[in-house]
Parts: structure tokens; C-alpha cells; sequence
């Protein structure tokens, strides 16, 4: 018996969705570019820091996310995900906020700027993912 058909499986094969409308390209429109973005640390592996590709379907809609990428860029934001991501260092285990904030080469107002984004946030976190109080 044959597998049944999916409309989802079918859709997923046309390539990805415009970032901007959400519709699939026609074919061989489709338009790629990698835009900053403060919001990407891995905290695990740094591939890509502070980038992501975004897709569109047409040359008017990669405009847009490309100048919506740069309006929201946050260089605190992206401050307070390299203290994240380096607190995890096992070089850095016993560490202060202080001390890590120099291995990631933030100056004091940068450190400082950060820590008062995170407070700021909906949501702060209470410590870094390596422990120290934030
Ligand atoms: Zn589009």
C-alpha cells in the first residue's frame, strides 16, 4: 500500500517560507540573507554569534527583514549572551560577574549596561548560566 499522501510533507519539500509573508517562494525566487541578530549566542557551540538567515520570497520582502533585523539589533542584549555563554567556561567556573565580563572584553558601562538590560527584562534571570548572581 502506498504511504498517504501529506499536504505538509509536500509543502515542506517547496523550500522555506518567506520570514516576511509566510509564502513559499516561486520557484527559483526565493532570497537569502544572513542578518544580525543580538538575540543569537549559542551558548553551547559559538557558530554564527549574533546572526541568522532569514528568507523571503522576493527582493521588496528580504528589504524588510533585513532593515527590521538591524532596527532590532540590542547590543545589551548581545553584552548580557557572551557573559552567558562565557560563564559557562569551565575556566571560568569560580569566576565573578567582574572577571568575565573582561574575557568577553566588555568595558565597565558595557558590564554595567547589560546587567540593567537583563533587570529590565520581563523575565530576568537571577544568575548567569554559570552560577554567578546577576
Ligand atoms: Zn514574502
Amino acid at each position: 500500500m502506498p504511504p498517504a499522501f501529506s499536504f505538509a510533507a509536500a509543502r515542506n519539500h517547496r523550500g522555506p517560507l518567506c520570514g516576511y509573508c509566510g509564502e513559499h517562494a516561486v520557484s527559483g525566487s526565493l532570497q537569502t540573507a544572513l542578518v544580525r541578530d543580538s538575540s543569537v549566542i549559542d551558548v553551547v557551540e559559538f557558530a554564527l554569534p549574533g546572526q541568522r538567515i532569514v528568507h523571503a520570497c522576493c527582493d521588496e520582502h528580504l528589504a524588510v527583514l533585513v532593515r527590521k533585523a538591524k532596527l532590532e539589533w540590542v547590543d545589551e542584549q548581545w553584552w548580557f549572551g557572551l557573559l552567558c555563554q562565557a560563564s559557562q567556561d569551565s575556566s571560568l567556573s569560580r569566576a565573578s560577574l567582574r572577571q568575565i565580563s573582561r574575557r568577553v572584553r566588555l568595558s565597565t558601562e558595557q558590564l554595567d549596561a547589560a546587567l540593567r538590560w537583563n533587570a529590565g527584562r520581563a523575565d530576568p534571570v537571577a544568575h548567569l548560566p554559570g552560577g554567578q548572581s546577576c
